[in-house]
């Protein structure tokens, strides 16, 4: 394909005549943020009357779902109403912090449901809902399975995960997100931030010779930041040509003074010999990018609608299920704490970085996804 336009927006070379995808995410977006409480109210709605579309998967429903959800956090009680009434069960982000009688409604279901795809499905609503009583539900069917277990392949505390959360045996609940959310947005050169994405190192990779970043420099000093509880700075270090094609994540544990210990990786296919696919320039790019800390939290959802945001804290667009890291040094859940969008840094990478940290280990891992 010869690319004979450009983006009127940003300049990036085009096949065709328009707005790239990025620039056309970021217009959708910013349109969408301002919208008047009239159209909002429109918006629900219509989403209210027509809510058996969204498991359609049909638009403007779907869109806009979406759209209310993660720009203007209006997903209402009565449209979570008119979601269980219809037995809609997807997307499950509709049952976020549902209300009581919501709660209780998603939870005689799923004890009526005889089937493994529909259990699931409303174990992930029930995880979205995500208060003491949906604990309780998911844990009492941990320990007294029901047969549609056999159907699925993992415990309803995996589940809960999907709602930023998990218990353990005992029924110890652990919050795995994060209640803040922050965007990285492009600042003016030079411009001072508490975070910085693609900082450029010295050392090399062992698996292919190109040289590593710290992929995330973050300042939990900064009063935007409190929310992590982090009293100094985490750094999260891989080599952004390998990070893909590791046996398992990446890990290093950093120290509150900008310290960094990197782990030693495998990669997934231990015969392979890894080239490097971050050229110069590339790399460059990369160091350079002109992303800071935003200025105000965002709803929590709001790196969930499209792949071409930068989010700090609030839930990641999780391209397969949520999947939380399991700390190598105390076995426990990390926790979610940022996304990187592959290529609003450079162009020679798709999909999403996912970064997680133990607070009590001080540890980091990094975690790739792509469709
Ligand atoms: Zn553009
Ligand atoms: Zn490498
Ligand atoms: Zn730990």
């Amino acid at each position: 394909m010869s690319l004979k336009y450009t983006c009127p927006s940003c300049g990036t070379p085009l096949g065709y005549e328009g707005l790239c995808w990025k620039c056309r995410c970021e217009q959708d977006r910013n349109a969408a943020l301002a919208w008047t409480p009239e159209q909002i109210a429109e918006k629900q709605q219509n989403l209210i009357q027509n809510i058996q579309r969204l498991k359609e998967m049909e638009d403007p429903e779907l869109t806009d779902f979406w759209q209310l959800l993660s720009y203007q956090d209006a997903i209402t009680p009565e449209i979570q109403r008119a979601a269980l009434a219809a037995e809609v069960f997807w997307p499950c982000e509709i049952y976020y912090h549902a209300p009581a009688d919501v709660r209780d409604g998603l939870i005689h279901a799923l004890l009526s449901a005889e089937y493994s795809s529909a259990a699931s499905n409303l174990m992930c609503c029930l995880a979205m809902q995500g208060d003491d009583k949906a604990m309780e539900t998911l844990l009492e069917l941990e320990r007294n399975p029901r047969p549609w277990r056999k159907g699925l392949y993992v415990d309803p505390s995996s589940y809960a995960q999907i709602g930023g959360w998990t218990f353990d045996k005992e029924g110890r609940r652990t919050q795995l997100t994060f209640d803040t959310c922050y965007p990285m947005v492009k600042g003016a050169s030079s411009e001072a931030s508490p975070v910085r994405i693609g900082r450029a190192r010295k050392d090399t990779c062992p698996h292919c010779g190109g040289r590593m970043a710290d992929m995330l420099v973050l300042d939990g000093r900064d009063e935007r930041l409190r929310f992590l509880g982090l009293n100094g700075i985490l750094t999260a270090t891989c080599c952004p040509s390998c990070v893909g094609f590791l046996k398992g994540p990446a890990f290093n544990r950093f120290t509150l003074d900008g310290g960094v210990e990197i782990f030693p990786s495998e990669l997934f296919d231990e015969e392979e010999k890894m080239d490097c696919y971050v050229s110069p320039e590339e790399y460059k790019a990369l160091t350079e990018n002109p992303f800071v800390l935003g200025k105000s939290p965002v709803p929590l959802f709001y790196g969930c609608a499209r792949e071409d945001v930068n989010t700090i804290g609030g839930f990641g667009n999780w391209v397969q299920d949520a999947e939380y890291t399991t700390c190598p040094q105390c076995g426990k859940p990390m926790k979610y704490l940022a996304q990187i969008q592959w290529d609003t840094v450079f162009d020679c990478a798709e999909g999403t970085l996912y970064v997680e940290f133990c607070p009590d280990c001080q540890i980091v891992s990094m975690q790739h996804q792509q469709t």
